[in-house]
């Protein structure tokens, strides 16, 4: 919807626009009652606008912003991702690169690594919407989990932190 834009010249993160790849594109958070209900984008370079709803969104959320694979993908929460599949994988299955790079963030100029546990887990794959660059989050495996994730694959979900 166009009539609940806010000012385009508020501040918001720097992302690559896709229309014209400059780093030029900003994620402006649109609250509605209380809670974040939209996310406009705007491209300082291009002009390119366009406002993601997500009223009624499923949601998943990290315990931290700054991971190293949302900078890879340009990316910090809030923002909007499609899941593409899950997998199963026993957590001595998994490489130390994988660990590595699901599981870095950082706070200040440290870097820390999410202590995953060591059981079945499941990989989310998710497609961030506008970029369409991938990332993954490794999550603790139970079958109510299993069965609504993979129900899930397809759908859009809004990536919170905090
Ligand atoms: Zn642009």
């Amino acid at each position: 919807m166009s009539n609940n834009k806010s000012d385009p010249k508020s501040p918001g993160e720097y992302g690559i626009c896709p229309h014209c790849n400059k780093k030029k594109l900003r994620i402006i958070d649109q609250a509605g009652d209380g809670e974040i209900t939209s996310i406009r984008l705007y491209c300082d370079a291009c002009e390119w606008d366009e406002v993601l709803e997500f009223a009624g969104t499923k949601k998943i959320k990290f315990s931290h912003a700054d991971y190293e694979k949302f900078r890879r993908i340009d990316q910090k929460p809030p923002f909007i991702a499609r899941l593409l599949q899950v997998f199963i994988i026993d957590y001595k299955d998994l490489s130390g690169h994988f660990k590595v790079y699901d599981t870095t963030y950082y706070v200040e100029q440290e870097t820390k690594y999410y202590n995953l546990p060591k059981r079945q887990l499941l990989v989310l794959l998710f497609e961030e919407k506008v970029t369409n660059l991938l990332f993954t989050t490794i999550r603790t495996a139970n079958p109510e989990k299993l069965e609504y994730y993979e129900r899930a694959q397809g759908d859009d979900f809004l990536v919170l932190a905090g």
